[in-house]
């Protein structure tokens, strides 16, 4: 049986040069099968199809997020954000409240808490978590991911109380302040595991989230992609809990044993094999082997590259090591500082920049207060990367940032912060190349044609928004009037 034809009727922007606006879009089946005139789509679609209204509504190709961590985003979302309390008082309220809707011995766990936000001249401790929650175990995740914080009972279920280590802080007197950094290794082993179920709910969360603000395909970008989240994946995209199309960035020091391990599907697909630079602390020499390597299999790479020493450093590896093969696409993840005098270098290594202009909203005023002025442009820079030629897709990098992709188009047309500054009024895009950046770009990224554009053959995966919406301030919430993927409506606001 042939599915109904549907006829979406609105504003079109199409983000295909060829035709960038038209009155409506007609779907068969998974694809596109014609974007221009009403009259002309009506004409051409079949007796029993049917119209969808959208009483002025814009319709756009879905948003595609160009680099995120889905399943540490899907887990934090079931997690107290701490990173909105202004005080350790207002920090230790919110976790009494949240304790009080928990189960009796329940892990309490929070993230993203901000010792700047919180405005104490130290981290919290142990003792200011027993203050507030002393019956049950608490985890708190410090937002830049390096630092644990536990409270007693937590740091007694953990073994660590007399465990000594140098991921576990002690004071003066010998005792543990709560405080573990760089516990990755050391807890890994200590902490519960998620339960399958738990992981399956977490991910069908979040990407019941992603659909609703129109977002239907993603990049999981995290360095420790192996084959086991690979396998992961895949059981999540045939249980129907993963709702997004999802490319796999694998991790440097695992990709060739997954490489041929799964033929690529519309709904799962390797993408380019993420290499990690850590502060100052990796070999160029090493950078550019993994470089090599990843060229010599016919893959592309990512390279991590948040600080200025970071971008030389991809800079040389991709200028040393053998040529990208054809057909194929590297890229720079973050690119968080670009200084003039390295943009023409990054436009001769004809490489695509993954930005995540949200952060200009987000941490804005921070960088403000924290870099020099004459490096205010150079910050999550985008108008002048996309002048010098450089293909430039957006990423969230969720958990850091939520993923909404407004927050972005929001930032790149008008670079304001929180507190209402503007930072890098220069780097300043107008509202199709925004669109453009957030849509399109990221699926040629990852070299997907048929994704991110609204003509005959593309995948039917589109948006409607409220036209209204990309005039409302950065933080305002919101959800799409329709989400389609694969032609198939998987979020309406009626229905919520
Ligand atoms: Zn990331």
């Amino acid at each position: 049986v042939e599915a109904d034809d549907v006829l979406i009727v609105g504003r079109v922007i199409t983000l295909d040069p060829g035709l960038p606006e038209a009155e409506a879009v007609l779907v068969r089946g998974e694809r596109i099968l014609g974007v221009g005139r009403l009259d002309d789509l009506r004409a051409e679609s079949l007796f029993r199809g049917h119209i969808v209204e959208t009483h002025g509504g814009l319709i756009l190709p879905a948003f595609h997020d160009a680099h995120l961590h889905l399943l540490k985003y899907a887990r934090t979302r079931a997690k107290l954000d701490c990173g909105t309390f202004g005080s350790l008082h207002d920090l230790q309220i919110g976790l009494r409240r949240q304790a009080a809707m928990l189960s009796p011995g329940e892990w309490l766990r929070g993230w993203a808490y901000d010792e700047r936000r919180l405005h104490t001249p130290r981290h919290p401790s142990r003792w200011d978590l027993d203050q507030a929650v002393a019956d049950r175990p608490v985890r708190l995740e410090h937002r830049g991911l390096h630092l644990d914080l536990f409270n007693t009972r937590a740091l007694d279920l953990l073994g660590l109380m007399d465990y000594q280590a140098p991921e576990v802080e002690r004071d003066d007197r010998g005792q543990p302040t709560g405080r573990v950094y760089d516990g990755a290794r050391l807890l890994r082993s200590r902490l519960p595991r998620p339960s399958r179920r738990e992981i399956a709910d977490a991910v069908r969360g979040a990407s019941r989230q992603l659909l609703a603000w129109g977002v239907t395909s993603v990049q999981e970008a995290s360095a420790t992609n192996d084959v086991e989240q690979w396998e992961l994946w895949h059981a999540l995209a045939e249980s129907g809990d993963l709702g997004v199309r999802l490319f796999f960035l694998p991790g440097a020091t695992e990709w060739t044993s997954l490489r041929e391990s799964r033929q690529p599907s519309s709904r799962l697909r390797l993408g380019p094999v993420k290499i990690m630079l850590t502060d100052g602390g990796t070999d160029p020499h090493l950078v550019r082997a993994h470089v090599d390597a990843a060229h010599a299999a016919g893959s592309g790479v990512a390279i991590h590259a948040l600080n200025e020493s970071d971008l030389a450093i991809a800079l040389y590896a991709f200028r040393e090591s053998r040529p990208t093969p054809p057909g194929v696409n590297d890229r720079i993840e973050h690119a968080a500082v670009i200084p003039d005098a390295l943009l023409a270098d990054v436009a001769e290594a004809h490489v695509t920049v993954v930005g995540q202009p949200g952060l200009v909203y987000d941490r804005g005023d921070m960088y403000l207060a924290d870099h020099p002025p004459e490096q205010h442009d150079w910050l999550h820079r985008s108008g002048s990367v996309l002048a010098a030629g450089i293909p430039y897709a957006v990423g969230s990098d969720a958990p850091v940032l939520p993923p909404d992709p407004l927050l972005a188009v929001r930032s790149l047309v008008r670079r304001v912060t929180r507190s209402g500054s503007v930072l890098g009024q220069s780097e300043r895009v107008d509202r199709s190349t925004a669109l453009a950046a957030t849509i399109v770009a990221p699926s040629l990224a990852v070299g997907v044609q048929d994704l991110g554009i609204l003509r005959r053959g593309a995948w039917a995966d589109l948006v409607v928004l409220d036209q209204a919406l990309l005039e409302q301030p950065a933080n305002a919430t919101w959800t799409a009037q329709l989400c389609m993927t694969s032609g198939r409506i998987v979020w309406s606001r009626e229905a919520d």
